[in-house]
């Protein structure tokens, strides 16, 4: 019997089968689809043909389809849906799958037809969208390392095997040190700590076995306990131990780990022909070099730090108004910043709830998407992973746009976070294949279920990234929907959560689940105000941490980053009551991996995008402008990386983005 998984899907819109698929299929189904890749490259690599587009580039977009099927299903399942055989089968998968990629971005033979065709690709005759296919390809072997040679080629090896050892031991560094500290709870330390807290301190302490509640380094516990604990000694203790993580000594000491991680960087980027490391990585980003990042984040850094000041200035005033002499510490912001809150915007989370029902949040982001794109929504019935996903297909005029899947709910299956990703990615070769996008959320159920406000948003958020695989119009895989630079990526999910704050789709859409009445006026205005409570701190604590990362990787490796980072601190005149985001030692974004190394600024890049692509919808007088809509489908949500991330902003919006419309949402600057 031919495996489920690399058998031919004859399902409703050639979905995953789930219905026949068990967990015993996924082992040997990677077997045969790996061996299938395998031998799909090597017969690539070694054709006598001389090197085309055809039989070297679009080869390789053709190749491996067996592969996507079954990693498609499993990655979703083991993300969404695990079980012991699961893991298992994913801790034998992963260094199997590196490997495997890694093998390919080796292949010397398949790297000189790329190159050659590189060499000539002003005489191919190639479409906008081939060229970019083909220097994206070709871009993607050369920092792989495949055009070095020798020694050279030795040494980048041993240089990925070594970062990699060391990422793995910085983040298991991390681990311990937060597994191994907690703090005891007395009953009357309890005070003042609102029931989540308390009840979550005694969770705590149950598992570590303690006598009582504890208060351990988790930040969904200790964020928390520093907002609310009038207890200052306690915070104090407990915001040194937070601050202290990967710089205990000993050996779960980061320092060293760090520097080396850095050296190394510094290295490899220089055998690749560049600079150094942030040129390196900022090469294939919307960004593109370390200046540019560093102007969009001292533009940030001034009026956040000003705001940030004088927000200091008010909770040192009641720091004093408790009786307590001394400037405002790290350990007091939190707490003091919440007595403000409460006193100031006071939002009621309790007597919000009933108005965000799930269901109609759904309704929202899908009407929002028909107002904007024409797209409709229609329920599927299809066998899925789980009885909690549910699927709809997507149509526009009646033809056919993509099927999109919801599984909403928490379960202790499921991995923490929200997520989007495409079972199938839009593409029309080698043949059109029709976008399986699918959203994953750990809302809590309920009957019916209720969101809180950051729930909301994040319906909204993961849904405009499924917008940006769904509407996806181009011609190869590669380069579908959001296969885009990493500081562009969020531009579309952050822009759409702008939707959910337009007041007349909540007051559509924000029911009360009982009277069926519409959200009242003045708590809708705390809820849209309550979101720039604190953006100084926020920003601040924010881009401290993304100057810092930058400056680690342009230039000269620093001999000791803890030094490097209180120079960068001292430089720009960090407030002394607030602590970087991520200090060095448990800078899990830069260090873990290579994910956000020389990255942690994208996510503010996003978001001046975000904000400033929203403001073409206020100033063309309508958030549901039919035009702006267009041009946004256009030049942005079908576009994927068939272009250049720049000017794909540019001819939506007709030049690049500023840092007003950030600074404005963020109330960083008067509106
Ligand atoms: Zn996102």
């Amino acid at each position: 019997m031919t495996n489920p998984l690399l058998a031919d899907w004859t399902t409703p819109f050639a979905l995953a089968p789930f219905d026949a698929i068990s967990d015993e299929d996924f082992a040997p189904a990677l077997e045969q689809a790996l061996a299938a890749h395998r031998a799909e490259i090597d017969a690539i690599a070694a054709d006598p043909a001389d090197p085309s587009f055809a039989n070297t580039v679009e080869a390789l977009e053709a190749a491996g389809t067996a592969l996507d099927k079954v990693l498609s299903v499993f990655f979703t399942v083991a993300g969404a849906d695990s079980n012991p055989q699961r893991e298992a089968l994913q801790r034998d998968f992963s260094p199997r799958l590196a490997a495997h990629f890694s093998e390919i971005s080796a292949n010397k033979a398949l790297f000189w037809r790329l190159a050659a065709l590189w060499e000539q690709r002003d005489t191919l005759d190639l479409t906008a969208e081939q060229a970019r296919v083909l220097m994206l390809t070709h871009r993607n072997f050369l920092r792989a390392g495949a055009a070095l040679e020798g020694d050279a080629e030795q040494r980048i090896k041993a240089i990925k095997s070594r970062l990699a050892t060391l990422g793995t031991e910085f983040t298991q560094n991390l681990l311990a040190d937060e597994r191994d500290w907690f703090m005891e709870l007395s009953e009357a330390d309890l005070e003042g700590l609102p029931g989540f807290v308390v009840s979550a301190a005694r969770a705590a302490g149950a598992e570590k076995q303690a006598k009582g509640p504890v208060i351990t380094l988790s930040r969904s516990l200790i964020v928390p306990f520093l907002q609310f604990s009038p207890r200052r000694d306690l915070r104090e203790k407990a915001y040194r131990a937070w601050a202290a993580r990967g710089a205990n000594g000993g050996k779960t000491d980061n320092r060293g780990i760090a520097a080396e991680i850095l050296k190394l960087r510094a290295e490899r980027a220089q055998l690749l022909g560049y600079e150094n490391f942030a040129a390196y990585k900022l090469d294939t980003e919307m960004a593109k070099t370390p200046a540019n990042v560093r102007e969009l984040l001292l533009a940030v850094w001034e009026p956040a730090k000003a705001r940030a000041l004088a927000d200091g200035a008010v909770l040192e005033a009641m720091l004093r108004a408790d009786g307590i002499a001394g400037p405002l510490e790290p350990w007091d912001w939190r707490y003091y910043a919440e007595k403000r809150r409460k006193a100031e915007h006071d939002l009621d989370e309790a007597a919000l709830k009933p108005f965000l029902q799930l269901d109609r949040m759904i309704e929202a982001a899908f009407t929002c998407a028909h107002r904007l794109f024409g797209l409709d929504f229609a329920p599927l019935d299809v066998p899925l992973y789980h009885p909690d996903c549910r699927a709809w297909e997507v149509t526009r005029d009646g033809a056919h746009v993509a099927v999109f899947i919801g599984d909403y709910f928490a379960r202790g299956s499921k991995r923490s976070g929200a997520w989007c990703s495409a079972m199938r990615s839009q593409a029309k070769f080698p043949e059109v294949q029709a976008p399986v996008v699918i959203n994953v959320c750990n809302f809590a159920k309920g009957d019916p279920a209720l969101l809180s406000y950051d729930d909301a948003r994040t319906l909204f958020h993961e849904f405009g990234h499924a917008l940006h695989q769904m509407l996806s119009d181009v011609t190869y895989e590669s380069v579908s929907g959001t296969s885009v630079a990493r500081d562009f990526v969020e531009l579309p999910s952050q822009l759409y959560e702008h939707w959910l704050e337009v007041p007349e789709v909540l007051g559509e859409f924000a029911t009360h689940v009982e009277t069926g009445e519409a959200m009242p006026k003045p708590m809708l205005d705390k809820v849209l105000e309550a979101a720039n409570f604190d953006q100084g701190f926020q920003t601040v604590e924010y881009v401290a941490s993304a100057l810092v990362d930058l400056e680690f990787h342009d230039g000269p490796a620093p001999a000791d980053p803890m030094q490097k980072q209180a120079e960068v601190l001292e430089a720009i005149g960090m407030p002394h009551a607030i602590g970087m985001r991520h200090a060095t030692p448990h800078f899990a974004h830069v260090f873990s991996g290579d994910g956000y190394s020389s990255g942690y600024y994208s996510y503010m890049w996003s978001e001046v995008m975000d904000a400033d692509a929203f403001e073409a919808f206020e100033e063309a007088g309508s958030a549901f402008d039919r035009d702006r809509a267009r041009a946004l489908e256009a030049n942005i949500l079908s576009t994927g990386g068939s272009r250049d991330a720049a000017e794909l902003y540019i001819a939506f919006r007709g030049r690049l983005p500023g840092v007003e419309a950030l600074l404005k949402g963020r109330g960083l600057v008067a509106a």
